[in-house]
């Protein structure tokens, strides 16, 4: 059970600010969790606020800059994402060169097929890839340049090759793949949020359209 919530909420016309509200206050209402086909660690809730006040004190931020605010952390969040699509891309490829080269069908272990191996090595590119866009990212972000393209390159990126890689690992399972005990089964149930959260891959082509000064709307 979560402490507080960070909310944005309209506090005037054409004003939107981040306010923090304690778990316990009165009309906060916490729904029950979810029921997901992922991420089943993390419990998820619908939040409810029903004539629910707060002290004055509890604004983030500065009144009125809650979008900003909220759009800022989205930025940071972005490289957190990837850097989980990360390690879900290693992981892939880690369990699936083991396997390939364990598992035997007619005789051969099934890495010795040219289908099977190619696909493995399409991984290792997926998550070098995916590394190196998201290490450069925490760079920028780290060294205090503009990272907003960078961000949302490495989030878009990181994430679609992550759920490429847990489709494919699970290929490379077989059967077995898809039997909640192997750890690519998992993978590829949780893979599917990340291109979600944060910002869809919609919209981080929306912000990088942006960015090269497309007129889109
Ligand atoms: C497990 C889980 C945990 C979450 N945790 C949090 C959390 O901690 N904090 C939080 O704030 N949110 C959280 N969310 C919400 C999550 O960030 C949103 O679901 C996500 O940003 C997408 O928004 P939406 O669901 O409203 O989709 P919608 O905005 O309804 O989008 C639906 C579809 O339309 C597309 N679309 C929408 N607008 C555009 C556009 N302008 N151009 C092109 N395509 C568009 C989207 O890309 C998507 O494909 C969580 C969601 C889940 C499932």
């Amino acid at each position: 059970m979560t402490s507080v919530v960070t909310i944005t909420a309209r506090t005037g016309p054409d004003e939107i600010s981040s306010i923090i509200v304690p778990s316990g206050t009165e009309g906060f209402i916490v729904e029950p969790p979810y029921r997901k086909m992922g991420w089943r660690a993390s419990d998820t809730h619908g939040l409810t606020f029903i004539d629910c006040r707060v002290p004055a004190d509890n604004l983030l931020g500065e009144r009125g800059r809650g979008f900003h605010q909220f759009l800022a952390t989205l930025d940071d969040g972005r490289i957190a994402i990837a850097a989980m699509a990360v390690g879900v891309l290693q992981a892939c490829l880690e369990e699936s060169l083991a396997y390939a080269n364990e598992r035997k069908s007619f005789g051969k272990p099934i890495g010795s097929y040219q289908a099977i191996a190619f696909k493995i090595a399409d991984m290792q590119v997926m998550a070098e890839a995916a590394r190196l866009l998201t290490y450069r990212a925490a760079w920028l972000k780290d060294t205090g340049k503009p990272f907003k393209q960078e961000a949302a390159m490495a989030k878009l990126y990181a994430t679609e090759a992550a759920v490429t890689a847990t489709r494919e690992a699970t290929q490379v399972f077989g059967g077995y793949g898809f039997i909640d005990e192997t750890p690519v089964a998992r993978q590829y149930r949780d893979a599917k949020i990340l291109e979600i959260g944060e910002g869809t891959s919609e919209i981080q082509r929306l912000v990088l359209s942006r960015g090269l000064g497309l007129p889109i709307s």
